[in-house]
């Protein structure tokens, strides 16, 4: 590699679902990028095997796949439609149910492997001619000098770029480096993940019973199966994933209250901690972060790694029209479109998860009262009903261009 070779328009720390993204996004425009990750991604699995990390992704994810043309390659791998949403309240008769027929739009969503969405993410990144996939290979440090960034990787190597990108998770070494501040709360919560079987089929229809110690939900997945996550207590989490697999499937069934009959299998278990964080900043001079490195979010609604591609493709604009004016895209005087454009919208989601979470948490009588009569008023209002879930689906608000409609 020569001198100049090492030099890049973009450098992106993390090549997961959100790096991936971003890093597609502005190579297909001619930038040249280089995507630092840690990890080699599994390239290929038993048939008929499910990977216990799934996501429900939104329309306005589906639209940013496309533009970047990977859509086609993740229906290849597998995607499952939800046309159904069924939300209920364990303590009491509340209920919601979006359909989207009722919205006129084919899905409300899809569930789709971590695994399919990597794959196809890096036979993508592959194909771009100007972008240099360095794996396995970690950030070692970086520094500001000669209106450059300088980053050094674990291994010695060096590489010069106009912007550090910080797509590395939620336990991001750009964010602790360039010391940006975060918010935190512990939700005391962890969240169990199982794929299962059922004697009922899912209906293509994604289901969501609270509990007083947090929701269950279940996620169709396409050959029929279901994939769970379970938010729970940490001590409750632990004596779940310890439980015999017959034990384990007759709480599983209580707590599911028989919806789809009994729950007859399940495979491996897994925990997660679950808490919300938020950087105080998304962006420095000659640095930005996205996705879980800039904000983690309950996964009650399934919308962390969804605001995650939101970042990518308002970042990907950002970069992508400052340039074309011939301005320096990695002057914290132009990264300030994107903060202010994404760090509210993305604040405003998890507040709105922690209402929810603490709404459906409470066991004091009015508010038990409250969410009860307050769910049946909101599947009765139509007009307010279809905001909810155009929200939900990412179909409403200030979209990137990626997002929006004939990207
Ligand atoms: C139980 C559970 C269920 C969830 N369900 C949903 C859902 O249904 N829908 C949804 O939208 N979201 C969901 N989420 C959230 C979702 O998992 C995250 O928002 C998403 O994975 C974040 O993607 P990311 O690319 O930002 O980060 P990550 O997926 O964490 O990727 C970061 C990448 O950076 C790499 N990396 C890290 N450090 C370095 C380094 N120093 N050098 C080089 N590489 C590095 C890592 O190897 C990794 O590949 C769920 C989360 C949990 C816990």
């Amino acid at each position: 590699m020569t001198n100049n070779d090492q030099h890049y328009d973009v450098a992106i720390i993390g090549g997961g679902c959100v790096g991936g993204t971003l890093a597609c996004a502005l190579a297909q425009e001619g930038l040249r990028v280089a995507v630092i990750e840690a990890h080699e991604a599994q390239r290929m699995w038993p048939v008929g095997s499910v990977d216990i990390r799934v996501f429900a992704i939104t329309r306005a994810s589906e639209r940013i796949f496309r533009a970047i043309d990977c859509w086609e390659a993740i229906e290849r791998g597998g995607v499952s439609p939800f046309r159904d949403m069924r939300v209920w309240d364990a303590s009491g008769p509340g209920a919601i149910h979006f359909d989207c027929a009722e919205l006129g739009e084919p899905t409300l969503g899809y569930i789709i492997e971590q695994r399919v969405i990597q794959a196809a993410l890096n036979a993508r990144m592959e194909m771009l001619p100007t972008l240099t996939r360095l794996c396995p290979a970690e950030l070692g440090a970086f520094g500001l000098a000669d209106d450059a960034m300088h980053i050094t990787l674990a291994d010695g190597r060096q590489l010069r770029t106009r912007l550090l990108v910080g797509a590395d998770g939620a336990a991001s070494r750009v964010r602790g480096m360039a010391d940006i501040a975060v918010e935190v709360r512990d939700y005391q919560q962890e969240a169990v993940v199982a794929v299962v079987t059922t004697e009922q089929s899912h209906q293509e229809t994604a289901w969501q019973r609270f509990l007083p110690t947090g929701p269950l939900a279940f996620l169709p997945l396409r050959d029929g199966r279901s994939s769970i996550v379970w938010s729970t207590t940490p001590q409750q989490a632990a004596e779940l994933c310890a439980l015999d697999a017959p034990e384990f499937l007759e709480r599983l069934t209580a707590a599911f209250d028989q919806r789809l009959g009994r729950v007859t299998a399940v495979e491996e278990r897994a925990r997660f901690p679950l808490r919300r964080l938020h950087a105080k900043h998304y962006i420095a001079e000659r640095l930005a972060l996205v996705g879980d490195a800039a904000h983690v979010i309950h996964p009650l609604a399934g919308q962390g790694v969804n605001l995650g591609l939101l970042d990518a493709a308002t970042l990907a604009e950002v970069v992508l029209d400052t340039q074309a004016v011939g301005r320096d895209y990695g002057l914290y005087a132009n990264l300030r479109r994107y903060e202010r454009w994404r760090h509210g919208d993305n604040r405003i989601m998890q507040r709105a998860m922690d209402g929810f979470k603490e709404l459906f948490g409470a066991s004091a009588p009015p508010l038990r009262l409250l969410r009860n009569t307050g769910l049946g008023m909101v599947d009765r209002m139509g007009p307010l009903k279809q905001l909810l879930s155009r929200h939900a689906m990412g179909l409403a608000g200030d979209l990137p261009r990626l997002a929006r409609p004939n990207a």
